[in-house]
């Protein structure tokens, strides 16, 4: 059983329909605002260029899934990283639901040494953490974490028992003095709806075949108001229309196989781009909204901290009964680096190793081969680094390639700082000792260079100099455009952001709520740059 689908009524005519809110994107971002202003009784469209997840065997099949691109969006974003000379495409997934439907479910809270550099504290988000851990039925124990930042209540769930894997983490980690505990995590083990999880072997990085994972359709979306929330899968923004100084309409291609190509002008009185941190900026690229953007920062600060995946070879099988046992989290040295570097270090996380065909294809560059022969014997760990805002890192488009769509395609630059991979490397060596420690023979790290944690191409900042978003997330020029995906970020902090990400959503529909009157006036009355306190 998978949770209800709050999909638009067939007969809903949606050019001749004013909402009161549009929202790209279903995400974290987009899909806890449906979830909070449809609640809250305003009329609210989603629209997402992905199809709903299809639930069936081949979501967790490696191949389908990490090797074939099951899910892989039409539309290519080109990516020079690395020293590269030259972009290589890559196609980022498209579905209802987003990175969510793949993700690994790691829940934790920014740390309030993490706002340093944001317009907003830590204090701030505290109550709208909370919110979300409700939301996405977060399974963990409040005070397990030695850095945790103070919370106003528990978690929703007890974290569920330890796996054979992880308990050999966690015992290691505690022999060499650390602090191991419970990632708090979004997998419904004891939560209210059924089916509860079954601790297959294909959690991170797949969708879940029986729903029993957090992700936004089983949480945001299914339990959103239904009158008042319509989602319309397969409908790809592609420009903003800014008339008298707001926001009118957004312009659409659909995409479903019945009405291919049809081109949509779709109207609200308040918008919402939710797209993620490389959809969301390209989008406003392509409406032109750079030259409306003071701070010049719109499409820059792109990060995605700075990953590596440690792996060791055991002389036993290391999980033989083939469970999910993403469930062990090391902070300790999390603050370390902070006065020199003014970020945090990161942490590690206990991780499945992926199938034997997908590391057989994407493993270490010549131990490829060995590591499939070996997968049963080995044991991984992630270790996630903070990394540093860079301006040169950004979200550009293409001047001479057009997408099937013919939009311009979205160019993505990155490069990491000296700073970033030695932040990268003490987490490795930490690693290193546990999984030693452990029981581990030999080891090899595998560099991680996807996006799957891409954030801050449209940060929020004090000024419109100083940010592209207000510090309710706002697009300063306009009074009715808000951004709401990862974006908003203005560093990337040390932990996974997906918990940030819906905290910081809930905080943004609170606010859309309580000026919605305000927003969405003609522009000659509405306060352009300054909201209501
Ligand atoms: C394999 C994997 C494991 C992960 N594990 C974790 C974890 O354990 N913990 C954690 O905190 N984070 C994890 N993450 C990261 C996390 O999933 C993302 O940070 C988060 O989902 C981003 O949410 P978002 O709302 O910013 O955007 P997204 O999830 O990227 O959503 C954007 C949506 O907008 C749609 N869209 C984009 N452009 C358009 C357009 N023009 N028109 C219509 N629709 C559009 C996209 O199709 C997509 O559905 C993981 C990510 C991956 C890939
Ligand atoms: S581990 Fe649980 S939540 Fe994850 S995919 Fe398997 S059954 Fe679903």
């Amino acid at each position: 059983m998978t949770g209800r689908r709050p999909e638009a009524e067939p007969h809903l005519d949606l050019e001749r329909t004013e909402f009161d809110v549009l929202i790209v994107g279903s995400g974290f971002g987009g899909g806890t605002v449906a979830y909070a202003l449809s609640r809250a009784g305003l009329k609210v469209l989603l629209v997402e260029r992905g199809g709903w997840p299809a639930r069936d065997d081949k979501d967790w099949n490696g191949r389908a899934i990490l090797l074939d691109g099951r899910y892989r969006g039409e539309t290519p974003i080109g990516v020079r990283q690395s020293g590269a000379a030259a972009e290589v495409d890559t196609y980022p997934n498209a579905v209802v639901g987003g990175n969510s439907i793949f993700f690994g479910g790691a829940a934790l809270r920014l740390r309030a040494t993490d706002f340093a550099r944001w317009p907003i504290t830590y204090a701030d988000l505290e109550p709208h953490y909370a919110q979300a851990e409700s939301l996405l039925e977060v399974h963990g124990r409040a005070g397990d974490d030695p850095c945790e930042p103070p919370r106003s209540g528990d978690y929703p769930y007890a974290p569920a028992p330890l796996s054979a894997p992880a308990r050999r983490i966690a015992e290691a980690a505690r022999a060499l003095g650390m602090h191991p505990f419970h990632i708090p995590i979004a997998i419904n083990h004891a939560g209210p709806r059924e089916p509860r999880c079954i601790n297959c072997f294909t959690c991170d990085g797949f969708p879940c075949r029986i729903g029993a994972k957090n992700d936004v359709t089983q949480t945001a979306l299914a339990k959103a108001d239904p009158a008042n929330l319509a989602v319309v899968a397969r409908v790809l923004a592609t420009r903003v229309v800014e008339r008298d100084g707001r926001i009118v309409a957004l312009e659409a291609i659909n995409l479903d196989s019945r009405d291919s190509g049809r081109r949509l002008t779709l109207r609200a009185r308040l918008f919402v781009l939710s797209g993620g941190a490389i959809g969301s900026p390209a989008l406003m690229l392509r409406s032109g909204l750079a030259a409306r953007d003071a701070s010049g920062t719109l499409g820059r600060y792109l990060m995605r901290h700075c990953n590596a995946m440690m792996g060791y070879l055991f002389p036993f099988r290391t999980n033989p009964e083939h469970v999910n046992h993403k469930q062990i989290c090391i902070t300790d040295g999390y603050e370390s680096v902070r006065e020199a570097d003014g970020t945090a270090l990161g942490v590690i996380q206990d991780m499945c190793m992926p199938p034997r065909e997908v590391v057989r294809a994407l493993g270490p560059r010549g131990f490829r081969w060995a590591a499939a022969v070996s997968a049963e014997r080995i044991q991984t760990l992630l270790c996630i680094a903070e990394d540093e805002p860079q301006a040169d890192n950004a979200v550009t488009l293409s001047a001479e390639r057009k997408d099937a769509f013919d939009l311009a395609v979205a160019n993505v630059r990155h490069e990491y700082t000296e700073a970033d991979t030695r932040r990268r490397d003490a987490l490795v060596r930490t690693a290193r000792r546990v999984l030693r420690r452990a029981g581990g023979l030999v080891g090899k790290k595998r560099l991680i260079d996807s996006f799957s944690h891409a954030v801050g191409t449209a940060r929020m900042g004090a000024t419109p100099e100083t940010g592209a978003l207000s510090p309710e997330c706002r697009f300063w020029a306009y009074p009715n455009l808000f951004v709401v995906d990862g974006s908003f970020m203005p560093t990337s902090g040390g932990v996974n952001p997906s918990l940030t990400i819906t905290a910081n959503a809930f905080r943004v529909a609170a606010q859309i709520r309580q000026d919605f009157g305000a927003l969405t006036l003609a522009p000659s009355s509405s306060p352009v740059g300054k909201l209501p306190a």
